[in-house]
């Protein structure tokens, strides 16, 4: 049976007929989360929806998600179908969420032919060969963390939360032997204490397992655990999503890249013209699956956008540029 109900976060219930609001960014990606009445298990200690916080459980990173009737969900995806690149589903830890996630894969899969995403807590290998079999075309274990240090305290026993640095890096090589390489995810939330360099060699190591990195940048919520630390200092997200996109697209290498004392990156180790390449491109855009854009999921549409859920305009292309410190005349 299908569950009962669905979240969609604001920016997809308007997409779908369902909610009426300004869009300063249409999302080309449906982002449904799976409905509970109770918290998530979990206890990472950046997220809304976690056991042990008092946020407003509507809320996931700053956007508003609520809730609709899965019929009238589907009927929505139905409708605006060919506006969509992708679904994508974010999966809250609870008991059964497993055949709520397969429900909606098949409830997507049956009213529309856009590829299913899932963001879900480790699965092991029948878990995952269930949901390919349902349709889903793609699984992102997020790690969050870049060090098993930081996992510890933001996800894992530190953060009285259930998680395992060693059973997420084992489901990641199980959905990469399941779903193969290139379509398998993980999160990397900048802005938890690692440093830069952390944060590559991470990108670099998950690359080279066959999984890629979708980069997002800490935002404190009121009501989590993290609350008051600040978001990361823009210039420093900037240089790992260069790093990310040059790393993703087999451009550069970590082996590669020099680091100063504090682990800031000082060389991509890559001919320039191909860093600014990157910058004139995609890099600064939104990353994770294809069609993914995300808008404002972890800043004000007054900006500053750590992720751009569009291309750049020239001012703003310059703009980077000019904090970059790179030339693109
Ligand atoms: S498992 Fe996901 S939804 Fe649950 S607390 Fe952690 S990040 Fe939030």
């Amino acid at each position: 049976m299908s569950p009962r109900r669905v979240r969609v976060s604001i920016g997809t219930a308007a997409v779908l007929g369902l909610a009426e609001c300004r869009l300063d960014a249409r999302p080309t990606t449906a982002y449904l989360m799976t409905y509970t009445d109770s918290d998530c298990a979990a206890n990472c200690a950046f997220c809304p929806q976690a056991r042990e916080n008092s946020s407003n459980k509507t809320l996931l990173s700053r956007v508003f998600w609520p809730d609709f009737p899965t019929e009238e969900v589907f009927k929505g995806l139905r409708w605006a179908t060919g506006s969509l690149e992708r679904v994508c589903i974010q999966a809250i830890n609870y008991p059964g969420f497993l055949d709520d996630v397969v429900h909606l894969v098949k409830g997507v899969k049956e009213d529309t032919n856009l590829p299913v995403s899932l963001d879900a807590p480790p699965l092991g290998i029948r878990e995952m060969e269930m949901l390919k079999g349902a349709g889903l075309e793609r699984i992102s274990v997020p790690l969050d963390a870049a060090t098993p240090e930081i996992f510890e305290r933001v996800k894992g026993r530190l953060a009285d939360g259930p998680y395992r640095w060693e059973k997420h890096i084992e489901a990641l090589k199980t959905a990469v032997e399941v779903f193969d390489s290139g379509r398998v995810m993980s999160n990397l939330i900048v802005g938890l204490g690692e440093t830069e360099r952390e944060a590559v060699n991470l990108i670099q190591w998950l690359r080279d397992m066959g999984v890629q990195t979708a980069l997002f940048a800490f935002t404190p919520v009121p009501g989590t655990a993290l609350a008051d630390l600040s978001p990361p200092h823009l210039e420093a997200y900037r240089r790992v999503q260069l790093v990310r996109h040059l790393i993703t697209k087999g451009l550069a290498h970590f082996k590669d890249m020099e680091f100063d004392g504090a682990g800031r990156l000082k060389s991509f180790g890559v001919d320039p013209g191909i860093v600014k390449s990157g910058l004139v491109g995609e890099a600064l855009r939104t990353s994770g699956c294809p069609g993914c854009n995300r808008p404002y999921y972890n800043e004000r549409p007054s900006g500053p956008l750590y992720n751009y859920p569009r291309m750049l305009t020239s001012e703003e292309l310059h703009k980077e540029a000019m904090l970059m410190g790179i030339d693109v005349e």
